[in-house]
C-alpha cells in the first residue's frame, strides 16, 4: 500500500509556515504517496484548503495523525501531539529532539523515526534540502527591513532641495547565510554596508555583495564550514576594536551563531552606551540568547537612545516564500526516503543516516569467511 503522508497544521504561537505546498503535494503524489493536509494548515502562508485539494491532497481533521506513516511539519509538534502519532511513524521537520525532554520521551515512547532537518549534513548534495539556509535567507532579509523601519533615518544617500542626506552606515555582524542576505538587502536599500565574521573566507563573499569587510583582527574558522568558539584573548581583541568602530555606525544587524551553543555575546552594554542616540540594533540571534548583551528575545527595548530589537521567528514573517522554500527542501529530503511509493531507509546514504534521530544502530558485522 502506498505511503500515507500527513502535513500538520503548525500549532506554535505565531508560526505561519507550512511544510508542504500544492507544488510539493503534486510531487509527493507523483512519487506514489497519498497526501492528506490538516485543514487550514496553509492559511498563514496564503494557501487555501481548496488549493491543496486541487493539487490532489485530501483534507484531514486536526487530530487525524494516527494513521499517517510520514508526518511533515515545520516546528516540533507538542509532546501530546507526538503521543497521537502512529507507533513507528516517520516525522520530518525542524525537531530539535534534545531541546525538550518531554518531546524526546514522546518520540522514543512512540518509536518515532525522526528526521530533524537541522541535523542534515551541509554537503553540496544536501543544499536543495537545507532548511537552515533557506529560512535564514528570509530571516536576514526581514531583519534589515525591521531595522530600516525602526531607524529614524533614510538608508540611501539622497540629494534633495533641502540638501544632501548622507547614507546610513549599516554593520552586519556574522556573515553566514542570514548575514549575507542582510548585506545584500541593506545594499539594495542604498546603505553603506560593512560586514564582519570570524571566518576569513567571508571577506570575499561580503565584498562580492558590495559590502566592506570589517577586519577586527580575529579569525576563527572551525570544522565543517562553521565558526569555532573564540578564545578569551581573541574575544577581548575583537571587542576592543568593535567598540571603537560602533561609535560611527547607525544600524547593526546581528546574525552570529555557533551551532549547538548559545549565541556569542559580541555587542556589550558598554559598546551600546558608546553608540549615538538614534542608532538601532536588530538582533536576529535573539532566538538563541542574542549577540547583544541588552537584547531581550521577542522585545524591543531602548537604552540611552539606542533601540535594540530581538525579533523571533523572522522566517515566519515571510511565510509565503519561506514555506515555498521549506516545502521544496522537505520534498527533496523525503524523496530520499521514498522508493516506489513506500518508505525505505538507505542507511548507507549519509544524508539519511546522519539526519536520523535516534541515530540508526550500526549494522551487525557479518562473519568473514
Ligand atoms: P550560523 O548561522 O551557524 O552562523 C552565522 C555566522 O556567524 C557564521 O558565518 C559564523 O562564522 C558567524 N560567527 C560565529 N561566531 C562569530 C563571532 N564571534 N563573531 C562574528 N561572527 C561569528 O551559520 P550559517 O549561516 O548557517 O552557515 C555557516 C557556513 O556554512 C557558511 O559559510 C555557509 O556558506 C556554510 N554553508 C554551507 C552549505 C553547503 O555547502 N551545503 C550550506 C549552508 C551553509
Amino acid at each position: 500500500m502506498s505511503v500515507q503522508v500527513l502535513v500538520l497544521k503548525e500549532s506554535a504561537a505565531g508560526e505561519k509556515r507550512v511544510a508542504a505546498t500544492p507544488e510539493t503535494v503534486k510531487k509527493l503524489a507523483a512519487a506514489g504517496a497519498q497526501v492528506a493536509v490538516e485543514s487550514g494548515a496553509g492559511l498563514g502562508a496564503g494557501i487555501t484548503d481548496q488549493a491543496y485539494l486541487d493539487a490532489g491532497a485530501q483534507l484531514a481533521a486536526a487530530d487525524s495523525s494516527g494513521s499517517a506513516d510520514l508526518v511533515l511539519c515545520v516546528q516540533p509538534p507538542p509532546a501530546e501531539a507526538i503521543g497521537t502519532l502512529r507507533q513507528g511513524a516517520t516525522l520530518v521537520g525542524v525537531l530539535h529532539p534534545q531541546a525538550d525532554q518531554a518531546r524526546a520521551a514522546a518520540l522514543r515512547s512512540r518509536g518515532i523515526r525522526a528526521f530533524p532537518l537541522e541535523r542534515l549534513p551541509r554537503t553540496t548534495r544536501a543544499q536543495a534540502m537545507d532548511v537552515l539556509s533557506s529560512q535564514a535567507g528570509m530571516a536576514g532579509y526581514k531583519a534589515v527591513l525591521i531595522a530600516a523601519q525602526l531607524a529614524p533615518r533614510f538608508f540611501p544617500m539622497l540629494t534633495t532641495a533641502a540638501g544632501t542626506i548622507r547614507p546610513s552606515k549599516v554593520l552586519i555582524v556574522g556573515a553566514g547565510v542570514a548575514g549575507l542576505q542582510a548585506i545584500a538587502t541593506a545594499r539594495r536599500l542604498g546603505a553603506q554596508v560593512e560586514g564582519f565574521d570570524v571566518r576569513p573566507e567571508t571577506r570575499e563573499q561580503i565584498e562580492s555583495l558590495g559590502g566592506k569587510f570589517l577586519d577586527l583582527g580575529v579569525s576563527a574558522a572551525g570544522e565543517g564550514g562553521y565558526a569555532r568558539q573564540l578564545t578569551d584573548d581573541e574575544r577581548a581583541e575583537q571587542q576592543r576594536r568593535l567598540a571603537d568602530h560602533l561609535r560611527g555606525i547607525d544600524v547593526v544587524v546581528c546574525t552570529a551563531a555557533v551551532p549547538g551553543r548559545p549565541a556569542p555575546k559580541i555587542v556589550t552594554a558598554a559598546m551600546v552606551a558608546g553608540m549615538k542616540p538614534g542608532s538601532v540594533i536588530v538582533d536576529l540571534a535573539a532566538e538563541t540568547g542574542g549577540n547583544c548583551e541588552l537584547t531581550r528575545p521577542g522585545e524591543t527595548v531602548e537604552e540611552g537612545g539606542v533601540v535594540i530589537d530581538g525579533p523571533l521567528n523572522l522566517a515566519s514573517m515571510g511565510a509565503v516564500h519561506a514555506s515555498e522554500m521549506y516545502a521544496r527542501n522537505v520534498y527533496n529530503f523525503v524523496a530520499l526516503l521514498l522508493k516506489d511509493g513506500v518508505l525505505s531507509f538507505d542507511w548507507n546514504d549519509e544524508l539519511v543516516a546522519k539526519t536520523a534521530w535516534p541515530e540508526p544502530a550500526p549494522e551487525p558485522a557479518t562473519a568473514a569467511g
